[in-house]
């Protein structure tokens, strides 16, 4: 998701700027204005209670604000992102923008503010009164309007500057030349984003091989555990020495160690697209811990997708690669194979329940070649990177 925020003065040009952004990045807009406007035209009880504070210039309570808004988010919430127009502009509406976001499991990227001095807000709404139809356009008005920005609005720009999510534009200039500022901001923000992949499956379903080469085809980091693991035990490392005899009985590692090398991986990674996680999270405590791990990097997961494969296929295709040079110390016994089989319908598979709550958990057939399988992930990687 894409979240901005448009900050700035009366008649900074927050609406012209937001028609062209919405287009472009196909974000959801929402105006609290446009809003509270709605509900008065519609005669609602809240456009009641607004009404005569919008005539006079004044903020309307921060009760109003956390119905009108939280309403249009919930039923907007599988949008491309959301584009702020007029919000937040109290103290108190920036800890309800953070609660939002952390209602949909998304941030606010960018707080974008678009600077004008007081006196050419009075001339452009002044002439905006012409034509707009609003009555709060008239100079009194505008005056009050521009006080209660000054006194309650402004100061709520220290929140987003200590967070180190915010960009000042010079609004004086063309709305070409704003727009081609604000671009670039918002361009700085999605080069950021990366695209993480948690791939699930069942032992023998595939996702190792289809893992790999999918990171190698579109730039991504492959993060298997599993891999990482073995690399300790073959390094005779600290840690490998710990989880040898755990690895071949075909019980999962501890999470103070998956942890440790999850957070060398991702510091030491720079320059890739995203992650695809490969064998992680495993339990639901491991599911906690991605979460903590990727919102320290500033992200979050993008995509979950799970490669559905018949458990006596996936036992067939684990038994055939016990016999050929590929084979895993934990795939050389059928019970090894079936204790495996065990801790992902016990543990993992909770897992995926979970994230079909919160996610949108993409099946996909596992059944089939290895080319098959391979392009419908791929459809889905490229799904997830247009979304981004
Ligand atoms: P705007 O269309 O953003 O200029 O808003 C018009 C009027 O609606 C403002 O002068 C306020 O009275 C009210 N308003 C809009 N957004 C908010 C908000 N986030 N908090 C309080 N009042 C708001």
């Amino acid at each position: 998701m894409l979240n901005i925020a448009l900050f700035g003065p009366p008649g900074a040009g927050k609406g012209t700027q937001s028609d062209i952004l919405v287009e472009k990045y196909n974000l959801h807009y929402i105006s609290t204005g446009d809003l509270l406007r709605k509900e008065i035209a519609g005669g609602t009880q809240l456009g009641h209670d607004a009404k005569n504070i919008i005539a006079k210039g004044g903020l309307v309570s921060d009760e109003i604000i956390v119905q009108i808004i939280e309403k249009t988010i919930v039923e907007n919430s599988e949008s491309h992102g959301f584009l702020f127009d007029g919000f937040p502009r109290t103290y108190v509406q920036a800890y309800i923008l953070a609660g939002l976001m952390i209602k949909l499991h998304t941030s606010l990227n960018c707080l974008i503010s678009l600077e004008l001095d007081e006196e050419e807000s009075v001339n452009r709404l002044m002439e905006r009164g012409k034509t707009s139809g609003r009555s709060d356009d008239n100079e009194m008005v505008i005056r009050n309007r521009l006080r209660e920005y000054y006194d309650k609005t402004l100061p709520v720009l220290q929140v987003y500057k200590d967070k180190g999510i915010y960009a000042a534009i010079d609004s004086k200039n063309s709305i070409d030349q704003v727009n081609s500022d604000v671009d670039k901001v918002i361009q700085n923000e999605l080069s950021k984003n990366l695209l993480n992949i948690v791939l699930f499956g069942i032992p023998g379903s595939g996702r190792g091989t289809q893992g790999i080469m999918l990171a190698k085809k579109y730039g991504l980091e492959y993060i298997s555990i599993g891999t990482m693991l073995e690399d300790e035990i073959k390094k005779k490392s600290k840690i490998g020495l710990k989880i040898k005899e755990q690895r071949e009985s075909g019980l999962l590692a501890p999470d103070e160690i998956i942890v440790q090398l999850i957070e060398q991986k991702l510091e030491n990674t720079k320059g890739a697209k995203g992650f695809i996680f490969k064998g992680f999270p495993r339990t639901l405590v491991q599911s906690y811990i991605l979460d903590g791990l990727l919102q320290q990097h500033g992200s979050a997961i993008s995509e979950i997708i799970d490669i559905e494969v018949p458990t006596l296929d996936a036992m067939s295709r684990l038994h055939g690669r016990s016999k050929n040079e590929y084979a895993k110390a934990y795939d050389k016994s059928t019970d090894k194979i079936i204790n495996r089989m065990h801790e992902y319908e016990k543990k993992t598979l909770p897992v995926i329940e979970k994230y079909k709550t919160l996610h949108n958990v993409k099946k996909i057939d596992g059944v089939g070649t290895f080319d098959e399988v391979f392009e419908r992930v791929s459809n889905e990687i490229e799904i997830g990177f247009r979304n981004l």
